[in-house]
């Protein structure tokens, strides 16, 4: 049994796990194998930088429409009141 990902097996789960959750397995190994080995941090390092901006541009988006804040829900949309 091989408890090591080659190099290769890491990049591709880094950018698999910004598409879908890893498994536990997954980032267990991802976890050992970027802890020994400097070049794959970096590339993990790149993915999040490059996927963080891709979510900055979605997020500025959606920031174009504000959420109401749920009217009327504290006081459950009782028109009385007091
Ligand atoms: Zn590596």
């Amino acid at each position: 049994m091989k408890l090591m990902h080659s190099c290769a097996e890491v990049s591709r789960l880094l950018s698999k796990a910004l598409d879908e959750p890893l498994g536990l397995l997954d980032r267990g190994l991802l976890q050992v194998h970027l802890s020994m080995c400097g070049s794959c941090r970096d590339v993990d390092e790149q993915l999040r930088e490059l996927h963080g901006m891709t979510q900055d541009l979605f997020a500025t988006e959606e920031a174009g429409e504000p959420e109401p804040a749920a009217p009327g829900a504290a006081n459950g949309g009782s028109p009385r009141g007091s």
